[in-house]
């Protein structure tokens, strides 16, 4: 009788690392994880549909109008903060299907001046995606819509004052992971294992030590099976947007689920069809995220200059911008079907037991701007 892992459905992608693993040997955790999601064929967002309700997660754009014209509100107000320029980035990272972006200019259209000076660009690496923000976008163009332009990475977007939003971004950027073994730490692989003449992916160590220069806590402060969540493109990324707003005048709103201090824990995880899935089974058919180290990405962001403000919970900041007001107003005039609707999404994306308290909302900026609407306690 074959084995169950004989029987299990491999994807393409498992196919590809598998041969890839058996010749070179095991990768890192965070090579596993940037190939299961933007593997250029078979990674997850390259090849997936995975958004909304008949994909496998959903987010707060997602559930809500409000969340994304509340923050709408927020970039006008951060527009005028730094000086209301006549020509300024609006920029985007991992924008999904474009809608906190329709959002976003639906709302701050009550003031033109702020959509006749922005120019889009959204940093999206997936071809898929880019179409859906497309459409989306142009389904909504009149003729105050700025216009859109897509760029690989925040390194090419164009220079200029800018204004930068990222939900759901930091989470699918690749961690590693460090394991405290027996002496010190070793680094977490992904590695191939034969059982019944049949091989899959399991979790393996590395077997050299890792590189003195890494950033790792003092091993004394950890135990043993400890496992230390290291977000090397989370750092490059903070350092990256601080470095954009020392040469140009800005803000970034950052928002993702995470934690506000760094401690140790294992926080990869899969979700396939809006359920749990393994982490190692059928890359590229699930998505694959990990929590977001909100103290190390703020350190990296001031080490550059930038300054921080927050994190503060999702759920305080939405109540901070007038969440209850904006549902009231939406409110009126509707049946009383579609008012229980609007009720439900507020509630989902700012109840402390939804996710109002574990995601969690960082703003960078430009230092000596007037502090940022939401923010203050
Ligand atoms: N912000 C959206 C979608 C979050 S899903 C929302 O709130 O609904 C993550 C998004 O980031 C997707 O659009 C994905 O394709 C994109 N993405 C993931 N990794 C990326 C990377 N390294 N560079 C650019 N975009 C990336």
């Amino acid at each position: 009788m074959a084995s169950s892992s004989a029987q299990k459905q491999r994807s393409a992608l498992e196919e590809r690392l598998l041969t890839l693993i058996r010749a070179n040997g095991p990768i890192s955790v965070a090579d596993y994880m940037a190939d299961a999601l933007l593997h250029p064929h078979d990674g997850y967002y390259t090849s997936k549909a995975p958004i909304g309700a008949r994909g496998d997660f959903t987010t707060a754009p997602e559930i809500s109008q409000i969340f994304g014209e509340l923050i709408g509100l927020w970039l006008v107000q951060s527009w005028i903060d730094i000086g209301s320029p006549k020509s300024f980035n609006l920029i985007e990272l991992g924008p999904g299907r474009g809608v906190l972006m329709a959002d976003i200019l639906r709302a701050a259209a009550l003031r033109p001046e702020f959509l006749n000076a922005a120019n889009i660009c959204l940093v999206e690496t997936s071809g898929r995606l880019r179409h859906e923000q497309q459409k989306r976008l142009n389904a909504r163009r009149t003729e105050a819509t700025p216009p859109v332009d897509w760029a690989d990475d925040l390194e090419s977007a164009p220079e200029g004052p800018c204004l930068i939003v990222a939900n759901e971004f930091f989470d699918c950027l690749p961690v590693r992971q460090f394991v405290r073994m027996e002496t010190n730490w070793r680094e977490r692989m992904v590695g191939a294992v034969e059982e019944n003449g049949d091989d899959g992916l399991i979790f393996t160590t590395d077997k050299t030590p890792p590189l003195a220069q890494l950033p790792l806590p003092d091993k004394t402060t950890a135990k043993l099976g400890d496992i230390f969540e290291y977000g090397e493109a989370h750092e490059a990324a903070a350092a990256a947007i601080a470095d954009r707003l020392q040469s140009n005048d800005g803000r970034a709103l950052i928002i993702d689920y995470g934690h506000v201090h760094s401690g140790f824990g294992d926080t990869l995880q899969a979700v396939r069809d809006h359920a749990p899935w393994p982490v190692l089974d059928a890359p590229g058919d699930a998505d694959i995220t990990a929590h977001v180290n909100f103290e190390r990405i703020s350190r990296a962001a001031f080490d550059r200059g930038a300054a921080v403000f927050g994190p503060v919970a999702q759920g305080t900041f939405l109540d901070r911008l007038g969440l209850a007001m904006r549902v009231e107003r939406l409110c009126a005039g509707k049946s009383d079907a579609e008012a229980e609707d609007i009720h439900a999404g507020a509630f989902r994306i700012a109840a402390a037991s939804e996710m109002g308290e574990i995601f969690k909302v960082l703003c960078l900026s430009t230092p000596g701007l007037a502090p940022p609407a939401g923010f203050d306690a």
